[in-house]
């Protein structure tokens, strides 16, 4: 797709540390990393984001983002990672191509847990009530 740097990056238009590639899927190292091995998982194929991502490949990507995730923790001697992706400007996602962030974490304590809260009274029923509706 025109403008889309990740689409670059597949097209090797832009270079990037690439670690992973198959058919579909695309893995290399995110230009500005949370910790050292940070790595981003993507559909050669562009797509905005999950949602908007056929099964198959957001599928397909999840599996190579278990092989890689074990890979990374071995190759960086960590002992977890966080494995996330934004969906959509609103949750934080810049880059407008489906990608899955591997973060590759040694310590609970770097870790910057999200701002949780607590439901007013009636709150969490009438929500659940409302995503369950949709999935009926
Ligand atoms: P988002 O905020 O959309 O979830 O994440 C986009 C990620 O892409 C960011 O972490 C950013 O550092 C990374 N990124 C943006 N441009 C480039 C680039 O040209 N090369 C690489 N390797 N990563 C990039
Ligand atoms: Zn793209």
């Amino acid at each position: 797709m025109n403008n889309c740097i990740f689409c670059k990056i597949v097209d090797g238009e832009i270079p990037s540390s690439k670690i992973y590639e198959d058919g579909e899927v695309l893995a290399f190292l995110d230009i500005h990393p949370v910790n050292p091995g940070h790595v981003l998982v993507i559909p050669k194929a562009h797509y905005e984001n999950f949602i908007s991502s056929p099964d198959e490949i957001s599928g397909k990507l999840l599996a190579v983002a278990k092989k890689i995730g074990l890979a990374v923790m071995v190759a960086t001697q960590s002992s977890g990672f966080n494995l996330s992706t934004a969906n959509g400007a609103a949750a934080g996602q810049e880059v407008m191509h489906l990608h899955f962030h591997i973060i590759p974490r040694k310590d609970r304590a770097e870790h910057q847990p999200w701002n949780q809260g607590v439901y007013a009274p009636s709150e969490a029923q009438k929500v659940a009530a409302a995503i369950k509706e949709l999935l009926q």
